[in-house]
């Protein structure tokens, strides 16, 4: 006879944001990673750019980043509050609404802009997103652009047995006391990205595979991580160990956080600002194609 048992995955650190500052005019971010060291602890992510809460008064300019590069992975921004315009060289353009997702895959090279909306702009009002950063493998890095513009309508909820929920935005959410549920993006790599409202009172077992870096980043509230680590007030992450295969979180306080695991990519990673690559040499290919035009215009 077997018995399966389930283990937890150990939380390895608890950290807040290593900077804060501006990107552009129009994102006053809270970076959790990787300003604070997490790197090799969080692959196959990047970055993550808590943006906000902030409120911004009306104005006729658009606020944000103009025209830049990037080349080798994926950026990915969901929208709390406030809205974002985006536009870039591969012919793609769409605005995101609180709620709604964009999973933008840079690969070979795009120019874009990340502006607030015109709409937005106009009223002023509070702003609230989250930039993550993925990572591709060496072997779909130079792949062809690809966006997807997730609708809030598109991404699948679940509703916990306490009544908080989770927006499965990109693989596959399990756990105890409801259906195992797939995600709206497609991705590279196998990985996961819920978006995870909890009330105050309210314990929710997850299941994360073994094998996937994980992390949990609180928005705001007081979650403790399985039984040890404390996440409370804005802007906190927690780390988890590969081994394991349960997340258990208990929030004190109506909570709202993010959970990411992905399995981690075991390539060396050079980075240069928007370029994320593998070798030095690619890095200057980047710039040097950067030069020669051949990201195409916006
Ligand atoms: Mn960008």
């Amino acid at each position: 006879m077997t018995t399966t048992t389930t283990t937890q995955k150990k939380v390895i650190g608890t950290y807040g944001p290593g900077s804060s500052h501006w990107v552009g005019d129009g994102f006053p971010v809270r970076n959790l990673f990787p300003s604070n060291g997490l790197q090799l602890e969080v692959s196959p992510f990047l970055m993550l750019d808590y943006a906000g809460p902030q409120y911004f008064t009306p104005t006729e300019t658009r606020r944000g980043v103009g025209e830049h590069p990037h080349r080798g992975f994926e950026t990915v921004t969901i929208a709390y509050q406030g809205s974002v315009g985006h536009r870039d060289s591969a012919g793609n353009a769409g605005v995101i609404h609180p709620g709604d997702v964009q999973w933008m895959t840079a690969a070979s090279g795009v120019l874009h802009e990340e502006l607030h909306d015109p709409a937005f702009s106009k009223t002023g009002g509070n702003f609230e997103m989250i930039q993550l950063w993925v990572n591709l493998p060496a072997k779909d890095k130079m792949s062809k652009p690809r966006y997807q513009g997730i609708t809030k309508e598109q991404i699948p909820v679940i509703t916990l047995p306490g009544g908080g929920q989770i927006r499965v935005i990109a693989g596959e959410a399990s756990g105890a006391g409801f259906a195992t549920t797939k995600g709206a993006a497609s991705t590279f790599t196998p990985l996961n990205l819920w978006d995870v409202v909890l009330k105050a009172g309210e314990k929710v077992e997850l299941t994360v595979p073994a094998g996937h870096n994980t992390a949990i980043v609180l928005r705001k509230g007081d979650v403790t991580v399985n039984g040890t680590a404390k996440l409370s007030g804005e802007a906190r992450i927690s780390v988890l160990s590969q081994d394991g295969e349960s997340v258990t979180l208990e929030a004190a306080a109506d909570s709202e956080l993010v959970l990411l695991s992905g399995e981690p990519i075991n390539e060396p990673v050079a980075s240069y600002g928007p370029f994320v690559m593998n070798t030095r040499e690619e890095i200057m290919q980047a710039v040097a194609d950067l030069k020669a035009g051949k990201f195409g215009q916006l």
